[in-house]
This record gives structure tokens, sequence and C-alpha cells, in this order.
């Protein structure tokens, strides 16, 4: 395998997917792209503690160094060169940091080109407090809860256009003149985007979140929409939902309706109950009756929000872990951004990106490093050694850089292997 621009390192070996399995050697090449802006702190940090953690298990990665973003366009002069989406399709398993989108002008989002073009429809993001942390809410070991957002669809799809131009002059008029929505755009210039929701792109992500709860005892799957406002969308979404839900798994889930009016409340152990809470409620939910959320389904916007709002509650940004998914296919990444203002300091928290790797072990099925990597991170944090964000909510503590941290974590995992 040749790349233009990327050293494909000589020792290590592919991770393989045929037939509906994953091949995983003890020793694979797995591509990462440490980022851009704190991608350069968190990047090489994580990277140290994952190499600790798979030796620890008796195993190696070699990994691939490849370039998206600013990284890219040194590299390439453009920000996601053919190599990279390539080098991730052929090798199935990766890790990247963030990648800065400007605001308003400038290019699109890298990440969501990248989700498009491999075709990663569902971004997962776990929710679980670990010992130590500090958060603003009274009880944050009730959130243990998984979000499975639809990362192919909605107003994410890229189809809008600028105020101004020709292309949305034509829309508007099409709009209003064909499909008779009179009234309602008001005069003067305006922005105009569209919001595809599938049948099948709702379905495929529903089927992902009901098979996770299924295979990891989890008690509901929570439909998150707004389709008391946007009906033929949102509403569409959680009908699709339910409609999967009874004809692919009717024997194995119930509905809330269900659970009440024949099981009296008392969820029986063999079922997963599926539900639906409509956006705005759901994120009072979030705070008020946490443990009653376990595996949520929704759509690109709704989830982006909710996942943020429920990584405060177990610490924060630095410390909310996600993947996306497709076909054989992982690209594990933190939730958070690339914070400029930050970049190249040696202080930003590296535990998003390290809980993503995380993530990315489990799914090549090196479940024990996993464990490892959760418990050495609740030990250092446990123990106080901190990075700024969290130091600035504690009493006491050690405030480390980005890369102490890092081998702190790496000291852990040695003490605990
Ligand atoms: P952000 O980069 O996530 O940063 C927002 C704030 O969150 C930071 O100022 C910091 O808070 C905190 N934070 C984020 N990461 C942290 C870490 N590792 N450790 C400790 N604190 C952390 O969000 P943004 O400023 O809105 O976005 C910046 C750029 O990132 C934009 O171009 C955006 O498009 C991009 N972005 C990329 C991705 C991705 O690549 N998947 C995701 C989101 C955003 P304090 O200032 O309070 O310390």
């Amino acid at each position: 395998m040749s790349y233009d621009q990327i050293e494909v390192p000589e020792d290590g070996e592919k991770i393989t997917f045929e037939d509906g399995e994953l091949s995983v050697p003890d020793n694979p090449i797995i591509p990462i792209i440490h980022g851009d802006g704190i991608g350069t702190d968190v990047g090489p940090a994580a990277q140290k503690v994952l190499d600790a953690a798979a030796e620890a298990t008796g195993r190696s990665v070699s990994w691939m160094r490849v370039y998206a973003g600013a990284s890219a366009r040194d590299k390439y002069d453009e920000n996601l060169p053919e190599d990279t989406v390539s080098a991730i399709r052929d090798h199935r398993v990766a890790i990247k940091g963030p990648l800065t989108t400007p605001v308003g002008a400038g290019f699109r989002s890298l990440n969501v080109a990248l989700r498009k073009k491999l075709d990663m429809y569902a971004n997962v993001r776990p929710t679980y407090h670990l010992d130590g942390v500090p958060s603003p809410v009274k009880n944050p070991s009730a959130m243990d809860m998984v979000t499975f957002r639809e990362n192919t669809e909605d107003v994410y799809a890229g189809i809008e256009w600028e105020a101004g131009t020709d292309e949305v002059q034509q829309v508007k008029e099409f709009v209003e003149e064909e499909m008779g929505a009179t009234g309602v755009i008001h005069d003067g210039p305006v922005g105009i985007g569209i919001k595809p929701i599938t049948e099948f792109g709702t379905k495929r992500l529903v089927r992902e979140a009901i098979e996770y709860a299924l295979e990891n005892d989890r008690d509901s799957v929570t439909l998150v929409h707004k389709g008391n406002i946007m009906k033929f969308t949102e509403g569409a979404f959680r009908d699709w939902g339910y409609e999967l839900a009874a004809e692919e798994f009717g024997d194995v889930t119930i509905t809330e309706d269900e659970l009440w009016e024949e099981y009296d409340g008392e969820k029986p152990e063999d079922k997963v109950v599926v539900k639906d809470r409509i956006a705005d409620n759901m994120l009072q939910q979030l705070l008020t009756r946490t443990a009653d959320y376990d595996v949520i389904a929704t759509m690109n916007l709704n989830g982006d929000y909710m996942s943020d709002a429920a990584g405060a509650q177990i610490g924060g940004l630095g410390i909310a872990p996600g993947a996306n998914f497709g076909e054989g296919l992982c690209l594990a990444e933190p939730v958070h951004g690339s914070a400029p203002k930050y970049a190249g300091e040696d202080k930003v928290n590296p535990t998003a990106m390290i809980l993503s790797g995380r993530l990315m072990f489990e799914y090549m099925g090196w479940k024990d490093a996993g464990q490892l990597i959760r418990d050495a991170v609740e030990k250092t944090i446990s123990e106080g050694d901190v990075t700024y964000d969290l130091h600035r909510q504690i009493e006491g503590g050690n405030k480390l850089a980005t890369s102490e941290y890092a081998d702190k974590v790496v000291e852990n995992i040695h003490e605990l292997a």
C-alpha cells in the first residue's frame, strides 16, 4: 500500500474487515491525525498513554501519521487530502484530534466532510462519571449514558445557500411560488438551508443504538426529537425509530406505554424500553432525572448540543470522548474542538482524546486495554493529578501540564497492570 505523502510503518499489520468481521492483529497499524490547535498537545499525549496500555496487555501499535487541516495544508496544500481518507478507509480504525472550522465564510467543516466521505453514520458519545472529577451537579455518577448521533443528515448535510446569491433567490422563489409557502420568509437578504432526514438514515442509526443497548444490558433507548414543531423531519425520525424497533426488535423491545400497561412499570429483564422525548424537555431531564436515560438516538444537531451539555455534567469537554462508526470502520475523536487560544501551550486536558482511544481499543476487541486506561485515568484524577480545567474546580490538587498528566497516567498504567 503506498500513499502520496504518508509514511507507512514497516512493522505492524493491517486490521481487516471481511464478511462483516473485523480481524485485529496484535501489532496493528493505526492512522492518527493529531489535529489543529490543541490537537498538537493532546494528540501526542494520548498516543503515549495508548502505547502504554497496548504494551501492558501484550500488544503494540504502529502509528501512521496522516494529515488534515493545518498540517495537511503545509504538506499537500489542501485541507483534506485523498491520501488521508484512503488511509483511514484502508486501515479500518483510526483516531483524530480536533480540526478547526472557520465560522461564516471559508471552508466547510473537515470533520463533517470526513464523516460523510467515509459514510461513518453514527457518532457515538459515552458520558459517564469518573471518580474524583469535579462536576457542577450534585450527583454526577447518576449519568451513564451513550448518545448515538446521526452523522450524515440534518441541517449539517451542507445543503445551504448564501444570502445574495442567485441560488438562494431561486430556492426562495421555488419555495414561495411553486410550493406555496408565502408570507414566511422575510424580505431582504436571506440564507436558506435544507434539512434532510431519511428513513434509511434514521433506521440504520436507531438499529445501532438498539443493538448496543441489547449487547450492553442497557435498560432503554430514547429517541430525542423536536417532532412537535418539525413534524415531517424530526417527527418522521421518531416514527421511523419506533417502526424499526417494532419491525426488527419486536420480541426484545417494548414501548413506554407497554411498560406501564402490561408490566405495571416494572421493566422485564430481557426487554429494552424504547421511548421518546422532545429535545428541549430532554435537556432539562438530563439534569433533573439523569438516571432515567441510558442510550440516546438522535439527529445530528440535537446530538451535538445534547452531548456537550451532558459532557458538562461529568466534568466538561476536557473529559468527553467520542467515536464515529460506519460499516467496519471506526474513527475515534474527542467531543471538544481545537481551542485555538490554548494551542501549543502544553496546558489542556488530554483525557477526552485518551478516552476516545479507549473506545477505539474496545471496538478492536481490546477490552482489557480499555479498562486499564479507564482505571489509570480515574486513579490519576482521584489522586489530585489534574490539568488546569479540573484544577480550577477542586480544592488542592496538583496542576499538571498536558504532557506531565499523560506521564502520570502512563505511570498508573504500569502500576495497575
Ligand atoms: P472548543 O475548541 O471545544 O473549546 C471551547 C472551550 O472548551 C475551551 O475554551 C475550553 O474552556 C474547553 N476545552 C475544550 N477542549 C478542552 C480540553 N482538551 N481541555 C480543557 N478544556 C477544554 O470549542 P470552540 O472554541 O467553540 O471551537 C474551536 C474550533 O474547534 C472551531 O473551529 C470549531 O469549529 C472546532 N471544533 C472542532 C471539533 C472537531 O474537530 N470534532 C469539535 C468542536 C469544535 P475554557 O476556556 O473554559 O478553559
